[in-house]
């Protein structure tokens, strides 16, 4: 396999198995049907630094009937709209500019820059995604985003002053395109950001469970860096968020405009190589802290079963799956798994078929342990769930390493 950036042969360090795609949730009549499943393996390439996986399943199986929806997390819609606030601020947008978001699943960024009369404009390729976004208001276009959509709406809309991309640009294999169809869309001084979960938090939080066939690419400066300058992009700053357990997010403009660097950006890069993300002995070292992790996990619900201990999920999110996957955790080790968004309650998990439940079932049941899915979620879950905590209910977190929650 070779690199989907710079086309050098790929070193291959991470193999997680065969796996369904982890947001594709099964309801109770498909159960008995074969779930079609996938290698899911991670590669460095040690020429552009871009780690991705070895395997790529065609975008429109995986993005056309897609459940997660932005707006029923209240700590990412708080995070996008102070991300609105922070770019017509920092970069003098107004209603004269134009704002383009790609992958902009239900509007919910968009509707942050809704208060200060800015034309806004979505690109959602999940079509029940788009159409909620229509319906609360957000003009969206049902495609997904690449050259050919980038030079339809510079010829109809005009060039955009900024483009943003949150969680998204990591889930099109083709980032040469990508790259591509931003330079082609942004005016002469315009700024894309996009963010996107951070390479060194990955490894220094061993976050192997946010590997998943939706995310062919686990991002560094040096790598989105190297992939911008050949589409004559240019990183002018950065900044580390804590969302989605670590996250950045580094401004672009095209390569001639007057955006000044800020130091973050060669102190990003300066620090990623002490870190040693450009070489393969980082990766193979992350690659036995994870089987560490699974024994340990595993043998914490093992004991938990023996001793007649109820122990649940909760957070029925994408990262999941590939734990439970991974770690083959099932039905005989949880009772099930609960969540708040409504589109997935009733539903089964992929590959392990634990049933969805309402949240509120936690407090009515109360499980001795609740396996923390969602981890990057626990602080809002934890202050959530406080009847089940009161009640004597503990949280597991699994990442890092497992820990109970006291
Ligand atoms: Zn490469």
């Amino acid at each position: 396999m070779r690199c989907r950036s710079c086309d050098a042969e790929l070193l291959p360090f991470l193999d997680l198995g065969t796996t369904p795609l982890a947001n594709s949730f099964l309801r109770e009549d498909h159960l008995a049907e074969p779930e079609p499943r996938f290698p899911l393996e991670v590669g460095f390439c040690e020429r552009c630094t871009l780690v991705q996986l070895m395997h790529t399943v065609p975008p429109e199986q995986i993005f056309r009937d897609y459940v997660y929806v932005t707006a029923t997390s209240s700590t990412i819609t708080e995070h996008f709209h102070a991300l609105a606030r922070e770019a017509v601020e920092r970069f003098g947008l107004g209603p004269a500019d134009l704002v383009v978001e790609f992958g902009s699943n239900d509007g919910t960024l968009l509707k942050g820059f809704e208060p200060y009369g800015i034309r806004t404009l979505g690109v959602e390729p999940a079509t029940n995604i788009a159409e909620i976004a229509e319906s609360r208001g957000v003009r969206t276009v049902n495609d997904f985003f690449g050259p050919p959509v980038a030079r339809k709406l510079r010829a109809d809309e005009g060039t955009a002053a900024y483009i943003v991309g949150c969680n998204v640009v990591a889930h099109i294999p083709d980032i040469n395109g990508t790259m591509e169809a931003v330079a082609t869309l942004l005016a002469d001084e315009g700024v894309f950001q996009l963010e996107a979960p951070y390479l060194t938090d990955l490894l220094d939080k061993s976050e192997f469970d946010t590997v998943y066939h939706e995310h062919f690419f686990y991002f560094s400066l040096s790598a989105l860096a190297f992939a911008a300058e050949r589409h004559g992009l240019r990183m002018f700053d950065v900044q580390h968020e804590p969302v989605h357990g670590g996250s950045i997010r580094p401004s672009f403009c095209h390569a001639g405009a007057s955006h000044e660097p800020t130091p973050a950006v060669a102190e990003g890069h300066e620090r990623e190589h002490r870190r040693g993300i450009d070489r393969i002995e980082t990766y193979a070292d992350f690659a036995r802290r994870v089987a560490q992790i699974r024994e340990r996990l595993l043998s914490l619900l093992h004991e938990y079963r023996a001793g007649g201990r109820r122990v649940a999920g909760y957070g029925a999110a994408a990262k999941g799956n590939t734990l439970l996957n991974y770690c083959g955790i099932g039905p005989e080790l949880l009772d099930y798994v609960a969540d708040k968004n409504p589109l997935k309650v009733g539903l089964y998990t992929p590959g392990m078929h634990l049933p969805v439940v309402p949240a509120a079932r936690l407090a009515e049941d109360r499980p001795d342990y609740t396996l923390i899915l969602a981890w990057n979620m626990a602080d809002e879950i934890v202050s959530e769930q406080s009847g089940y905590r009161e009640g004597g209910g503990r949280f597991l977190v699994p990442i890092p390493e497992p820990a109970v929650v006291t």
